[in-house]
């Protein structure tokens, strides 16, 4: 699969890269691994976004390369494109407004994710490995892979480090979650080998709180409900909180850790009421299946996080309607 993507690239003269709503650390961090590396064989290339960059990711995008999606400036630019690399989502709702031009785009459009994937027909090239714990940490098999086997050339350099290792960090919650295994320490082992500095990423990604985001974060824990015998936590944001504490919606990241600290839960779900709908974000622990219930409200994600939104839905609705179906998942499975 790889040689496919290889040949894709070096055959091949303008590139799009994109990724999800609201995106994360892996998002940006794979983005940026990319782009420098296709820049570097002297192709052309771009990032185009639906969502700004977070501000405590912009320190990858040291050449201000991301731009934010226009339709008036960037759809020629789409549908002329040769290749467009969706990465860290499968899903073309979540690419939102990008969607229809990438469609209509002659390009040969290519998946590079870690989640589920449900309709691989739609697209030309698709590698998803569920078992990573970051798209990054694939772009870094990809990379090690072309080095080795390809061009014989260096491709990592301290910058695309960087940026892998940011992609890593936030997708594992800094080393921890189930898919952390021996061959992501060693691959964090090699990024650290490039010179970056662990404590100045964690710091630049998690240490840039406002004062509004800790009083976010009260009202946050203030509103906990416990449901089920304390096995399923909620909370809840309103758009009146984030105007109070001069936030956005961007500021609940994070926040959703906090649900699964309590010992007796399983499930968290945090519901935010956003300007156009409200997001559902689910997080749970061992075998409860989150993603199953978020695609009861048509979205999706890994087994332990996942999320769905519900455009045009009414909080209180939601929160009702969420409660009683979460019900069925919230029993762990011990499997011995
Ligand atoms: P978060 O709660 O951090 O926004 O999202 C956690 C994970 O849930 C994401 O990495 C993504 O896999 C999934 N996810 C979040 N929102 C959506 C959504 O609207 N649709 C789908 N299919 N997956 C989502
Ligand atoms: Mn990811």
């Amino acid at each position: 699969m790889n040689k496919d993507i290889v040949d894709l690239i070096n055959n091949n003269q303008e590139f799009i890269l994109t990724s999800h709503v609201n995106p994360d650390g892996d998002s940006i961090g794979s983005e940026i691994a990319l782009f420098i590396y296709i820049k570097s064989l002297g192709k052309n290339a771009r990032i185009l976004n639906y969502s700004p960059t977070p501000d405590n990711y912009t320190f990858l995008d040291k050449d201000k390369v991301i731009e934010q999606f226009d339709e008036t400036k960037h759809k020629d630019m789409i549908l002329n494109a040769d290749v467009i690399f969706i990465l860290d989502t499968n899903e073309y709702e979540r690419i939102r407004t990008l969607e229809p031009f990438i469609k209509l785009s002659s390009a040969k459009k290519t998946v590079i994710d870690h989640h589920l994937g449900f309709k691989p027909e739609e697209f030309d090239y698709y590698i998803i490995d569920t078992n990573s714990p970051a798209t990054g940490e694939i772009l870094y098999r990809f990379f090690k892979d072309i080095e080795i086997n390809y061009s014989g050339k260096k491709i990592i350099n301290p910058q695309i480090a960087e940026a892998l290792y940011t992609a890593i960090m936030t997708d594992t919650g800094s080393f921890k979650y189930e898919r952390t295994d021996a061959e992501t320490h060693l691959i964090i082992s090699e990024l650290l080998k490039h010179g970056i500095n662990p404590y100045d990423i964690y710091s630049k990604v998690y240490n840039n709180a406002t004062a509004g985001k800790l009083h976010l974060l009260g009202r946050f824990l203030e509103n906990v409900k416990l449901l089920y015998e304390g096995r399923l936590a909620y909370s809840t944001m309103l758009q009146k909180d984030f105007k109070e504490t001069d936030t956005d919606e961007y500021a609940i990241e994070g926040f959703s850790t906090h649900l699964l600290s309590l010992s007796t839960v399983t499930l968290g779900i945090v519901f935010t009421e956003t300007k156009n709908g409200v997001k559902l974000s689910f997080r749970s622990k061992g075998n409860v299946y989150s993603n199953l219930l978020a695609k009861e409200f048509g979205g999706g994600g890994h087994q332990n996080a996942s999320g769905a939104f519900v455009a045009g839905g009414r909080i209180n609705d939601l929160i009702e309607e969420a409660v009683k179906k979460a019900e069925k998942y919230l029993e762990e499975i011990k499997i011995n």
